[in-house]
């Protein structure tokens, strides 16, 4: 039994790594280089506070999963957790608190005030409540796709890198996928990201989907201080410190757009971010970009076998691919194996 797999980001990596685990003969097409697509270019935020029951116990089988790998893969992702913290101007933008609490989550709500002592100098004023998750963590995102590369080379996985791939089915079944030469494959998986929709339309496969283009910047370095993720929820506003100092954010994604940067953000994300730490003025930026990730009408990612025989939908995952790619990516290879065994 042979897989093929169409993309290496967290998805495809990690989907690699758990059959390989298993004796699967896998093979990871990657059109451009490792980092290219959203899995190298995101801010590494790491949560469960989502409004979904399926996506909370996801993010918690993921959590686990972030320390099993590393120490499984012998390499440092890089992951610190120091919480995740949710701001916003209403109660209601908080999300479903009792939800999460339901789930053992021990998400503490907060009046602005209060954040001081997670945070002391946030302005008080640019946001009225906070829900703060200790287990929330940030992670280095190009860590993890070294990490889960390495994971896969080490057990004989093959990753082709500046090899962009179709697939190749005859009737109603896979057969393999083709660059310029032809590779054959029982199973295929589409775990292209934004980019999956346009392989599925190849296929005509129709879904709907919004492809999101999201801005990210980062400063110069200064002294380690912010702990915690923070997303402003009413704002889209989002930044973290990384272990070296640099301040690491951005406004979260609307619409499409390719992954060009923009004046226009820079402008916009000094802004909100200088209102709610206003210490952070007269930073310098020292380099921007964008990237761009799919998301499915109803927030949950693609996780199955479609129509076409042999092929796997893994996708879809919005902004928190970081938070349950993982754990996605273990549920696929699962169905995968049933698969090639049931064959
Ligand atoms: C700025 C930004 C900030 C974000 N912040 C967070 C956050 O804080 N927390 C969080 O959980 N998530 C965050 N995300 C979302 C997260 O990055 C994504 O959900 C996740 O990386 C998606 O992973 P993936 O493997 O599905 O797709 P990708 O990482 O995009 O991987 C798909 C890969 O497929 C390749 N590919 C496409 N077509 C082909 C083809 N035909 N042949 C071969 N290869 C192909 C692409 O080049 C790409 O490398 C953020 C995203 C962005 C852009």
């Amino acid at each position: 039994m042979r897989v093929a797999i169409i993309g290496a980001g967290i998805a495809g990596l990690a989907t690699a790594y758990f059959l390989a685990k298993e004796g699967i003969k896998v093979e990871v097409f990657e059109q451009k280089f490792l980092l290219h697509g959203a899995s190298g270019r995101n801010s590494g935020g790491i949560t469960a506070q989502f409004d979904d029951e399926e996506l909370i116990k996801l993010a918690i089988r993921n959590e686990k999963l972030y320390d099993k790998l590393q120490s499984e893969i012998g390499f440092n992702f890089l992951l610190r957790k120091d919480g995740y913290l949710k701001l916003a101007n209403s109660i209601e933008e908080l999300g479903r608190i009792e939800l999460q609490r339901k789930f053992g989550l021990k998400v503490k709500i907060m009046e602005a005030e209060e954040v001081r002592n997670i945070f002391e100098d946030i302005n008080t004023e640019a946001f009225k409540f906070a829900s703060f998750y200790p287990k929330g963590a940030i992670v280095f995102p190009w860590a993890v796709i070294w990490g889960l590369a390495k994971g896969c080379k080490d057990l004989g996985v093959k990753i082709y890198d500046f090899t962009k791939v179709e697939i190749v089915a005859e009737d109603g079944k896979v057969k393999g996928v083709k660059s310029g030469e032809f590779h054959e494959a029982d199973v295929v998986v589409n775990a292209a990201g934004a980019w999956s929709k346009e392989i599925n339309d190849k296929l005509g496969i129709k879904e709907e989907k919004r492809i999101i283009r999201e801005e990210i910047c980062v400063t110069e370095s200064i002294k380690p201080y912010i702990d915690p993720y923070i997303l402003h929820a009413s704002e889209g506003l989002f930044l973290s410190q990384s272990m070296r100092g640099e301040i690491v954010g951005g406004i979260v994604g609307k619409s499409d757009g390719g992954m060009t940067s923009s004046l226009d953000f820079l402008i916009r994300y000094a802004k909100l971010v200088t209102r709610l730490v206003p210490k952070l003025k007269g930073l310098a930026v020292l380099r921007q970009w964008a990237g761009i990730y799919d998301e499915t009408l109803d927030g949950k990612p693609k996780m199955c076998f479609s129509e076409i025989k042999g092929l796997y939908q893994l996708n879809g995952f919005g902004r928190k691919g970081m938070s349950i790619g993982l754990a996605c990516a273990e549920i696929a290879s699962k169905e995968i194996l049933k698969f090639t065994q049931e064959e």
